[in-house]
């Protein structure tokens, strides 16, 4: 059985990401970059499900900069066999990736895609459920577990009132959640033979997909500053101050 998991290079998640003076975007000079973290979830699930025997082959895909061949090269060094790099200079949008993720799938035909549930850059999540949609696929998003059986896949997803279980037939997609597993962190050794793992590049014109941008930013802007807490003296206050100052109640 082959796992793709597709992995996107994102700003790292410890960094205060900064909006550019004029608006037109979010300030990427000198910012380090990583493994959007949901999908290094994706990897270790996969590279689990082969270290048991159910999965044969885990096949990293990025969809990106040639830069983002450090993304594949950090999926190989926590397990997976191979990479696939699209390079693109291009913006991809998540249907972009969406489609240049099915015509990789048309030719690998794997019998689970594990993808992150969202890239905590553009924070989208969308790009799994289009995936599905396109291959005509099941999908299971927000997984928290997955139990592998003959034909089947249960994933067990995190919904607002609590777990739901949920049995689709494979091939299918599904999108991990945070609490999925603690991927593993990369050895020295497992990184050096990384290096030596196959990573292979095509392009979206090879694979025959149109990924101009369906969407325009109109303006980025920081959230505004949160104001300081205030003690209200008790109960009453507390309500009065949310009728007349917050207005949040009538
Ligand atoms: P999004 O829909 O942008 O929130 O992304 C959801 C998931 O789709 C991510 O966690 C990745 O697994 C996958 N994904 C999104 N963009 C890319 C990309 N450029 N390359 C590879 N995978 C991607």
């Amino acid at each position: 059985m082959k796992v793709i998991v597709p992995v996107k290079r994102v700003i790292d998640y410890n960094v205060k990401v900064r909006v550019k003076s004029d608006g037109s975007g979010v300030d990427l000079a000198n910012v380090k970059m990583a493994v959007n973290p949901f999908d290094e979830i994706a990897v270790e699930e996969a590279v689990r499900l082969k270290e048991a025997g159910i999965a044969t082959e885990v096949v990293a895909v990025s969809c990106g900069p040639s830069v983002c061949q450090e993304s594949l090269r950090t999926a190989l060094a926590l397990g997976a066999d191979r990479a696939i790099l699209v390079e693109s200079d291009s913006e991809l949008q998540p249907l972009a990736v969406a489609k240049l993720l099915k015509a990789v799938c048309d030719k690998e035909q794997p019998t689970l895609v594990i993808c992150g549930k969202q890239a905590i850059d553009d924070d989208a999540n969308q790009t799994g459920q289009m995936l599905a949609a396109l291959m005509n696929r099941p999908q299971g998003t927000f997984a928290s577990k997955l139990v592998l059986g003959d034909g089947k896949v249960q994933v067990t997803r995190e919904v607002d009132g609590g777990l739901e279980t949920v049995e689709l037939m494979l091939p299918a997609v599904i999108t991990t959640d945070l609490r999925l597993n603690e991927p593993r962190y990369a050895t020295l050794p497992n990184i050096m033979k990384a290096k030596k793992k196959p990573l292979e590049t095509t392009t979206p014109a090879a694979l025959g997909v149109d990924v101009a941008p369906r969407l325009s930013h109109s303006r980025f802007a920081e959230p505004p500053k949160r104001a300081g807490g205030k003690k209200v003296a008790d109960v009453a206050d507390l309500v009065d101050k949310l009728r007349n100052e917050a207005k949040v109640i009538a």
